[in-house]
């Protein structure tokens, strides 16, 4: 069966563009590889959000949730491995099917970058993390690092430090690089140290967590910082891994889009954090994603 278009990625952006597709009276499929929400989940507190103020991340999630259904949208399972160009459109292959479509609309946001160094990835999920807000439980009245300078840093900090007993921000950088109201409500948290100018070498442990390794960035002094919990927050990078060659990148592997949100293969359209772009917000994700289905909709009229 051929279907009008296919989303790839239930998030933000992914969500809206499935809302204002419905609503063309255009026959859909949004695939994510997990539940829907994208990186909304991996937080605890949305700010600046308009409307809201300041709301919890999953009271939002489960609004958003709430329209696609009040829409009769239904998520569907589905980890997207492969997208072809046919004759009459598009092949778009999850591990368990292959879906032909007009229309594609990838929304597949970015994933947490990784710091590269040793134990990481044998530690995780045995006191590494990237996620305070599906982590942090573990580690009530225990000590903990965040390692990052930025605005997910300070916050994810913040919502630590009501559950463990200390936090201490690790930073490569010789400032913290967040806004300055969130470095003021963490400069005055009595839970929270900052360690400047200090780089993770290693993390430290047999089975789990025990410890980081640390180095001053000025004196090149050595420390090992005992530690149960680190959480990363060193930013963010698009897994653009299974789309085509032939689409066009940036260095960093975000996708090239034009104000109507085509990339540069016909009938295949990119929305929010997964394109180049200067700001990452769900507000400029939510409108990408408006734009992306209204042109996608174009697009497959005019066929
Ligand atoms: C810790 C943190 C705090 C934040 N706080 C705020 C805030 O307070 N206010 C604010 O406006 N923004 C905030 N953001 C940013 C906001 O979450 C993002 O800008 C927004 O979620 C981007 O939406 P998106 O739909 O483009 O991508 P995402 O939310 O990343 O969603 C992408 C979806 O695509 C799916 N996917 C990826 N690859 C595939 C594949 N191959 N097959 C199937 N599915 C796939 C993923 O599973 C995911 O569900 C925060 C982000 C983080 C990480």
């Amino acid at each position: 069966m051929m279907i009008d278009a296919i989303i790839v990625g239930a998030g933000p952006a992914g969500m809206m563009a499935a809302i204002y597709l419905k609503r063309a009276n255009k026959d859909i499929v949004i695939l994510d590889k997990n539940s829907p929400g994208g990186r909304l989940k991996s937080t605890y507190q949305v700010d600046n959000y308009l409307g809201f103020g300041r709301v919890s991340a999953d009271e939002l999630v489960q609004k958003m949730v709430n329209h696609l259904k009040d829409l009769e949208i239904e998520e569907t399972d589905g980890f997207v491995k492969k997208i072809t160009r046919t004759p009459k459109g598009f092949t778009v292959q999850t591990e368990l099917e292959t879906y032909e479509t007009k229309a594609v609309i990838l929304a597949t946001g970015t994933a947490p970058k990784h710091l590269g160094v040793k134990n990481e990835k044998a530690l995780l999920a045995r006191g590494v993390s990237y996620c305070a807000v599906c982590d942090g439980i573990f580690f009530e009245n225990r000590d903990v690092v965040v390692i990052g300078g930025g605005d997910s840093a300070l916050e994810e900090s913040l919502y630590l430090a009501e559950i463990a007993s200390s936090v201490v921000i690790i930073h490569d950088l010789p400032e913290l690089t967040a806004s300055q109201g969130i470095i003021k409500k963490v400069k005055q948290h009595p839970k929270i140290q900052i360690r400047l100018n200090t780089k993770v070498l290693e993390f430290i442990g047999s089975t789990e967590l025990e410890a980081v390794k640390l180095q001053n960035k000025s004196t090149y002094l050595l420390e090992v910082f005992p530690t149960s919990g680190a959480f990363i927050y060193v930013g963010n990078q698009a897994d653009t891994s299974f789309l085509t060659d032939s689409m066009n990148f940036d260095q960093s592997g975000y996708i090239e889009v034009n104000q109507e949100m085509s990339t540069n293969i016909p009938g295949i359209f990119a929305c929010g954090d997964v394109t180049k772009k200067d700001y990452r917000f769900i507000v400029t994700a939510i409108s990408d994603g408006a734009i992306a289905a209204l042109s996608a909709v174009k697009y497959i009229d005019s066929l």
